[in-house]
């Protein structure tokens, strides 16, 4: 019979019940499984020992063999150390401890010829290890040695209390001697044969043991895949089902409306990117389940003429539809684009905020209710219970990343049927990231910049440089150009990023003074309809130059605004430096956007600059990001189980994902429900996974 591997680890020879605590608390540790699964950060190569005089200023993890000659105490601000000499035939250096003294004391033996293994320090002219691994030479040749010795994740807790790695690979040592190392397979034979994948049971044990390089590196490829696969085919057959299970309305016709704005209204064409999405969209409408798709497209890329030829699909088959954006700015520009075409075709559209009126809020929920109203556009103010729909078909939300997934499902709950719903976003977040995270939705991508666009020329300029730059603004100025000067706003920070914005605007308006030139100034502690007055007038034209914290972050649209100036640049994150670039460039002149640092930066904020004077392209830029910051920290995506990964890298291991992507999908084609026999062993793993693991809450 083989062992159950949800054994609890208490049963395991040599674990007993304070090391199944502490495996429990500091690794999560509670089952045979989980430690089998605890994968090694690295490998040590513990065949090579090095002489004492051979050893290197470099901090780097050696093994030596010696003897301890003598032990002292050393008084220091807290406590003592102990210190032992350690001597070889060719030098000596010191073994130093700060916790555990007495024990180590009573426990080591001088004369013995000891092997010691840890990093090494260059202190006081002398090598020094503190806290070595210790084992007496005769004892270290008795045991299993390998030139890719495995060195697992750890703690200071586990350390203290003496669960070294050595303990540690010696119970995993005893887990492959309970089970005899067999384990059972979870990859189906055709995927294994077509991948050339080691076994499950070659796998693990490789990769614990690893035999050789070759064998680790299949080991390390198998478990990777085979972990992306199965995290694939959960979002994947949640997708499935949820187009199963969740009916949405049908839009069957495509009618006057739509038509009629193609064929007289349409004020430009259509890249080929905005009608491959559309026609994506239209096959979801078209469809009697519910469209759950992200449209993911660069800033300017031209996602709001997308999100109302997609309403018009709905309007045409009697439905109403609503836009909600993040801010108010947003949602007014979206209502003014949109009120343009709207009075074109005699569609009827409102706008609902924060500050609307109640006379006004009351003409809106009426209209809503008895449906005159075919579209709204709002902000978070739609999400109130008094908005009630009679029969909303679409909900398109802007910028998502500023809204939760618990916004995203609230606007869900206005009917009895979900409506259908878009989600436009311009933060591109890489195609891995995305299938990741966003896995359950799909995905529309419009990676295609209007034609005619001219690159943004990005330069970085350091905060001595500013007569230049001011004398270049007043040439573009002259020219009919407006011009976007940005601070930075960080919440912890606020007072003095208030004042900086402050001393920028008077610097501004003495280089800047009227009648010659006006001068906008937009920020967070301004009332809304001061905001708006302000950005309006910049809109308009009547202003030459806006002063405003990263409020204008997203969306706004001013076409003739051609510079835009990044104060403190090094300050902001890559993916804001992009969205803020992205205000430019929107008109047909050659646009500008200049990086304003000082002259201290760190290693990341030289790379985030570099990067940004390089590319314009967003999912390039969003591919750095991710290097930089790791998955965790991209917008969105902290709360995702999903990145909890145990051996694969989402950032390195795209290759290993989109493999595994295939893989289940294809598996998923032929097989829906998994009941081929073929399929059995993938079935079962993936209940023991759901039934252990539950993956699913994090989805909405
Ligand atoms: P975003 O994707 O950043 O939301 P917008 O939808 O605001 O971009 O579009 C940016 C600008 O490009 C707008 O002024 C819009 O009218 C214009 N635009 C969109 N699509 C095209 C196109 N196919 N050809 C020319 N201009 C376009
Ligand atoms: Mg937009």
């Amino acid at each position: 019979m083989s062992v159950n591997l949800q054994t609890p680890i208490d049963y395991l020879k040599g674990v007993g019940p304070n090391r199944a605590d502490l495996l429990r608390s500091e690794l999560g540790i509670h089952t045979y499984q989980d430690l089998i699964n605890l994968f090694p950060n690295r490998y040590i190569d513990r065949t090579k020992y090095y002489k004492i005089n051979q050893l290197q200023r470099n901090n780097a993890e050696v093994q030596v063999i010696g003897r301890i000659t003598s032990f002292r105490e050393v008084a220091q601000k807290r406590g003592k150390r102990l210190v032992a000499e350690f001597r070889d035939d060719t030098g000596v250096m010191e073994l130093v401890w700060f916790r555990g003294q007495k024990w180590i004391r009573e426990s080591l033996k001088t004369g013995q010829p000891y092997v010691i293994f840890g990093k090494t320090n260059w202190f006081n002219g002398k090598f020094s290890m503190p806290h070595p691994e210790l084992e007496l030479l005769s004892e270290h040749e008795k045991n299993l040695r390998s030139a890719m010795q495995a060195i697992y994740p750890s703690t200071e807790k586990l350390s203290n209390k003496g669960i070294t790695n050595r303990v540690v690979t010696k119970i995993m040592q005893q887990l492959f001697l309970e089970t005899k190392g067999r384990y059972a397979e979870t990859l189906s034979d055709t995927i294994r044969g077509e991948l050339k994948l080691l076994s499950k049971s070659d796998a693990l044990f490789n990769v614990h043991f690893p035999k050789s390089p070759e064998l680790l590196s299949r080991a390390q490829f198998r478990l990777k895949f085979e972990e992306l696969f199965y995290i694939q085919l959960q979002l994947i057959l949640k997708n499935l089902i949820h187009k199963s299970k969740i009916k949405g309305f049908t839009f069957e016709k495509v009618g006057d409306y739509f038509n009629t704005f193609f064929k007289d209204h349409l004020p430009f064409d259509l890249t080929n990117a905005q009608k491959r999405v559309l026609k994506e969209i239209r096959a979801d409408l078209g469809s009697n389940a519910q469209m759950n798709r992200l449209l993911q497209g660069d800033v300017g890329s031209g996602k709001t003429i997308v999100g109302f030829m997609s309403m018009l699909m709905g309007l045409d088959n009697g439905f109403q539809c609503c836009l909600m954006a993040p801010t108010e700015i947003l949602s007014v520009q979206h209502y003014n684009e949109l009120l343009e075409w709207c009075n074109k075709l005699n569609i009827s559209i409102l706008l609902l905020t924060g500050s609307t009126k109640t006379s006004d809020r009351r003409i809106i929920h009426e209209n809503l209710e008895n449906g005159n109203l075919q579209i709204l556009i709002g902000t978070h103010a739609l999400l109130e219970d008094k908005v009630k729909f009679k029969n909303l078909g679409l909900a398109i939300i802007d910028e998502q990343h500023r809204f939760g997934v618990k916004q995203r499902s609230k606007l869900w709950h206005k009917n009895e049927l979900p409506p259908n719903v878009l989600v436009m976003t311009a933060t591109p977040i890489p195609r891995t990231l995305a299938m990741s995270v966003y896995g359950d939705l799909d995905i529309s991508i419009i990676d295609e910049l209007p034609a005619g666009r001219k690159p943004i020329k990005t330069v970085h300029r350091y905060d001595n440089n500013r007569l230049k730059v001011f004398r270049f603004m007043k040439d573009e100025i002259a020219k009919g150009r407006q011009i976007y000067v940005v601070y930075p706003l960080i919440q912890e920070s606020e007072k003095m990023d208030y004042k900086d914005l402050m001393d920028g605007y008077e610097s501004i308006s003495r280089e800047f003074p009227t009648p010659d030139y006006q001068i906008s100034i937009v920020h967070g502690k301004m009332k809304a309809e001061d905001k708006d007055y302000e950005m309006q007038r910049f809109a308009e034209g009547k202003t030459n130059i806006m002063v405003a914290t990263t409020v204008i972050e997203v969306g706004v649209n001013v076409p003739n605004a051609s510079v835009m100036i990044i104060e403190s640049a090094e300050r902001f994150g890559l993916s804001q430096l992009h969205q803020l670039r992205g205000r430019v460039g929107r008109g047909a002149e050659q646009s500008y956007c200049i990086l304003m640092t000082g002259h201290k930066l760190s290693n990341d904020s030289k790379t985030r600059l570099e990067t940004m004077v390089r590319s314009t392209d967003g999912f390039e830029i969003a591919e750095v990001d991710l290097k930089l910051r790791g998955p965790g920290d991209i917008m969105g995506t902290q709360q995702s189980g999903v990145l909890n990964l145990r051996i694969a890298d989402i950032v390195k291991d795209k290759d290993i994902l989109q493999s595994a992507r295939h893989y289940a999908k294809s598996v998923l084609n032929l097989d829906p429900s998994l009941a081929l026999p073929e399929h059995n062993m993938i079935l079962n793993t993936y209940r023991q996974m759901s039934k252990y693991r539950n993956i699913w809450n994090y989805i909405s």
